[in-house]
């Protein structure tokens, strides 16, 4: 297992049952040829949900045990996350869907009512939530979405469309964020809102020709004339926009994790291909010294990552979110994720032919990466958020 600086070593005996749990849950019900099967065939596999709640118990990880979670630490959910993506980025996308994207806003901004009819539910895999923020026009500047929720008596009404939504055709439930007044367009009047699946005029269809994520659920999101009462609305969501990037920051993290996990997939089956892999004067390529300085590279790549995103959650488990902590939380995404292509990239190369076939994890890795590099804030979005902090200059 990559661990070349003992980390470990630093965790507490519940952190490391976690992981070595979690570790052994991926190899079982998760191992590359099955990975390689739904990638191929562009399925999520709905049938681990089951597992991933009852065995793994990972959904509603850090939900408060009055609502049905286990109330863990952010270190633990970051080392799910880390394991689950080596895995696959579309596993660690579901649980980092459900867990930060859904119940974390149910359980930060719902009513007391909402939070215990969803949280116990969703915690059992029984209930699959989305989060609806992206739009056709709309993705790094969702201050400017279009989806409107207009109020009539005792009701809203919701007009509009979403895209690239994970968990979008079997989610029970979507987190659809809509602007009060049409006419805002500082996202001031953007606000959270659960709408069911077969509420009328809502309807979902998947989003085909992805080569990437393919065994994740994509999905387009359509409401049209779409009625919900009004204790559907999140009620805490009042702070517009800066509500939905406060659920994003949540999820970051565990991306920041994931991609450390994709990262040692591809180092781990690099270093053993290396190593039985016959040319030139019947030795191993490992033997050879490009290949070795390609491994070192890789191993330290990860190893500064792993640092990074173990003192992050430090932070986090600490000394909570703070005015600047979804700095740090963006610096992480961006850099450990960028760290896991590059790692892909040499993996691949280092493979050659086989480098591009799914009977090895890592071109799917190689795949997955790009969206993960784009969904939750795109490099460039980072870079700039990151740039406005340290210089106090906007340049968005
Ligand atoms: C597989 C997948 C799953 C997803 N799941 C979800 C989900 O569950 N829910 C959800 O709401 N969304 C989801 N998304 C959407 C994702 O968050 C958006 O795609 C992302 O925010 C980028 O938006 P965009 O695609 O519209 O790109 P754009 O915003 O159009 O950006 C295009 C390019 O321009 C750059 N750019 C934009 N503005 C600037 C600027 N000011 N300065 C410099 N460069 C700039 C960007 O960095 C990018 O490189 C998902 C996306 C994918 C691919």
């Amino acid at each position: 297992m990559t661990d070349f600086y003992d980390i470990k070593g630093l965790l507490t005996e519940d952190e490391r049952m976690v992981l070595d749990m979690t570790r052994k849950f991926a190899k079982k019900e998760i191992p590359n040829k099955f990975m390689a099967e739904c990638f191929e065939k562009d399925r999520f596999p709905t049938e681990l949900i089951p597992a991933l709640a009852n065995d793994l118990m990972c959904l509603g990880i850090k939900t408060n045990p009055a609502y049905g979670g286990s109330g863990l630490s952010n270190m633990i959910y970051g080392l799910v996350c880390q394991e689950l993506e080596k895995a696959d980025s579309g596993i660690r996308s579901f649980v980092s869907v459900q867990n930060s994207l859904c119940m974390f806003p149910i359980e930060q901004f719902g009513s007391e009512e909402q939070k215990k009819y969803w949280l116990p539910l969703m915690t059992a895999g029984k209930k699959i939530g989305c989060f609806g923020l992206t739009e056709p026009d709309f993705g790094s500047n969702p201050a400017g979405l279009r989806t409107t929720a207009i109020k009539k008596g005792n009701e809203f009404v919701l007009n509009g469309a979403k895209m690239w939504i994970t968990n979008g055709t079997i989610a029970d439930v979507a987190i659809i964020w809509a602007k009060t007044n049409p006419k805002d367009t500082t996202g001031e009047s953007i606000k959270g809102f659960l709408v069911e699946k077969d509420t009328r005029g809502f309807y979902s269809r998947p989003m085909k020709h992805k080569w990437s994520l393919r065994a994740s659920d994509t999905a387009e999101l359509i409401l049209n004339n779409v009625v919900i009462p009004e204790t559907n609305l999140l009620p805490g969501t009042n702070a517009g926009i800066k509500t939905a990037l406060a659920c994003l920051t949540q999820a970051r993290y565990g991306i920041a994790w994931g991609a450390v996990g994709a990262a040692m997939a591809c180092y781990e089956c690099a270093l053993d291909y290396a190593k039985s892999r016959i040319q030139f004067h019947g030795k191993p390529i490992a033997s050879h010294q490009l290949i070795q300085a390609d491994l070192v590279e890789m191993i330290t790549k990860i190893t500064k990552a792993q640092l990074l995103i173990w003192r992050l959650a430090k932070l986090m488990d600490e000394k909570g979110i703070d005015k600047t902590r979804h700095i740090q939380v963006s610096m992480a995404k961006m850099d450990n994720v960028k760290m896991a292509m590059e790692i892909a990239r040499s993996a691949r190369n280092l493979l050659g032919a086989n480098g591009i076939s799914l009977e090895y994890p890592v071109v799917r890795h190689m795949a997955n990466l790009e969206s993960v590099f784009t969904y939750e804030g795109t490099d460039n979005i980072h870079k700039l958020s990151i740039g406005r902090h340290i210089t106090g200059l906007n340049a968005f």
